[in-house]
This record gives structure tokens, C-alpha cells and sequence, in this order.
């Protein structure tokens, strides 16, 4: 058994554990959970919202009323050519997911990316036929040493863990970039340009799920796609914890 493999169950046996012994925490709301038995990681209040919300199944947008199907109506993305089979998401980035997200990404944020990662799988409307990978989006490692954590690789583990599909770490960040948060919508293309490479083979077959913390633009994602496409691959979905105000590219 690898080292990550490892460490994936004791953190889970770790849950579970803690589950028996004291009151599971939602990782939206911060309430306990009740079942202390079955270790969730959403409380009931939260599931319910979590179920009622309606979401475009092409770019996860959050539609406004129930009805508000289906996705080539969708305001957000009936115009763009994205080039993802879909994209999912817990939601918004705004209120409760927020702050989830925040907590996610600090220093020691490893147990809230976990159950985020936990709750990312809920999302995929329609499964892919054959077992796909799961790639986490990449961080330079100068970044990763500055923060301390890398939020996405640790949601693409849980991801994995919880699907039964692989994990892969297939791409890898060549140089260090501005924060794609901090310019412009405009300057955000450039800025990702070539800063990415492929490693390892890709599987044409094989379906990619890409997953990361926060999606605005989604210049990252669509030119990480840019590279795999290239190099073979055929399906490509997203999963993403937490959509920012939509704004994509088109490609
Ligand atoms: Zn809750
Ligand atoms: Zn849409």
C-alpha cells in the first residue's frame, strides 16, 4: 500500500472513529451532526439546501427557480463554447460554502478540504462510463511552500477516495504566476498561457475529472484542458467546490 493510500485510511478510520466517540461537525454550518453512527459531513439542514438547489448540468451555474431547465437555456453558458463534457460544483462562492472554502485553504485546513472533497462527488449528474482519473489542479511548489497546504490535491484525494477512482497527479505547474484572482479578467488568459505540462501518459479513453477549489473565469481550467486535449485526452469534466460570479472565457 502506498504512503498515500496510507495515510487516506487512517484519516478515514480517524473519522470514523471520531464519529463513535464525539458529534460530527457540518462542513458548511459547523452544527453537529446528528447520526453519530453513519459520520456525515453535512448536518440534515444543510443536505436539504444542498438538494434543493437547482444547477445548469453544463457549467454549474445556480438557477434561479426550480424550473429553470434545461442547461442550452441557461443564461450563463448557452452562448460559450466550453470545452468540458460538465462542469459540477457544491455551489456558489458566497455565505456558508464561503467560508468553507477559506477554512479549506488555510495552513490547516486539511480536515475542511477533506469533507469538501467528500461532498464534490455528490455532484456528477450523469457518470462518466469508464473509471475516470482525478486530476487535481496544480500548484507551483514555490506557492505550496508559501501557503502550506495545497487545497486541491487533497480535495482530488478525497474525491478519489470516496468514488473508488484513481487519483493522478497528470499535470504539473512549470513556473510561478500571478494570482490569477488578483488581475483582471482580461490579463488572466495570458497569465496561464504554457504555464502547465502534461506528465505521464494520457489514456484517450480514459475520462479526466479535473477538480480545484474555486472556479471564476475558468482560464485555469480551460488551459489545463488545452494541454490534455492535446496530448489525447477525449472527456474531460470539472469539479469544482465553489463557482464565483460567472464570467467565463469563451475558448
Ligand atoms: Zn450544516
Ligand atoms: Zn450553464
Amino acid at each position: 500500500m502506498s504512503q498515500g493510500a496510507i495515510s487516506s485510511t487512517v484519516r478515514s478510520f480517524g473519522r470514523s472513529l471520531s464519529g463513535l466517540l464525539l458529534p460530527g461537525c457540518c462542513c458548511l454550518c459547523r452544527d453537529d451532526v446528528v447520526d453519530y453512527r453513519n459520520p456525515k459531513v453535512l448536518c440534515p439542514t444543510c443536505e436539504q439546501e444542498q438538494a434543493k438547489a437547482k444547477k445548469c448540468v453544463r457549467c454549474s451555474a445556480v438557477l434561479s427557480h426550480e424550473n429553470a431547465l434545461p442547461s442550452e437555456d441557461c443564461p450563463a453558458c448557452h452562448h460559450l463554447k466550453l470545452p468540458f463534457e460538465e462542469i459540477t460544483s457544491v455551489g456558489n462562492y458566497d455565505g456558508l460554502l464561503r467560508e468553507a472554502v477559506l477554512s479549506a485553504k488555510s495552513n490547516r485546513g486539511t480536515a475542511s478540504a477533506w469533507d469538501l472533497g467528500q461532498l464534490l462527488t455528490s455532484g456528477l449528474e450523469s457518470h462518466p462510463a469508464a473509471q475516470p482519473w482525478i486530476v487535481p489542479v496544480p500548484m507551483h511548489w514555490t506557492r505550496r511552500i508559501r501557503r502550506g497546504t495545497d487545497t486541491a490535491a487533497i480535495l482530488a484525494k478525497s474525491f478519489a477516495r470516496k468514488t473508488g477512482w484513481s487519483y493522478r497527479k497528470l499535470v504539473t505547474c512549470q513556473r510561478s504566476m500571478a494570482k490569477q484572482s488578483e488581475l483582471p479578467i482580461t490579463a488572466r488568459k495570458k497569465n496561464v498561457r504554457n504555464a502547465f505540462a502534461v506528465q505521464g501518459v494520457v489514456v484517450p479513453d480514459r475520462p479526466i475529472v479535473l477538480v480545484d477549489d474555486i472556479m471564476t473565469t475558468g482560464a485555469t481550467l480551460v488551459e489545463l484542458a488545452r494541454i490534455l486535449r492535446k496530448a489525447g485526452a477525449s472527456e474531460i469534466r470539472v469539479a469544482i467546490v465553489a463557482r464565483s460570479t460567472p464570467q467565463y472565457l469563451n475558448v
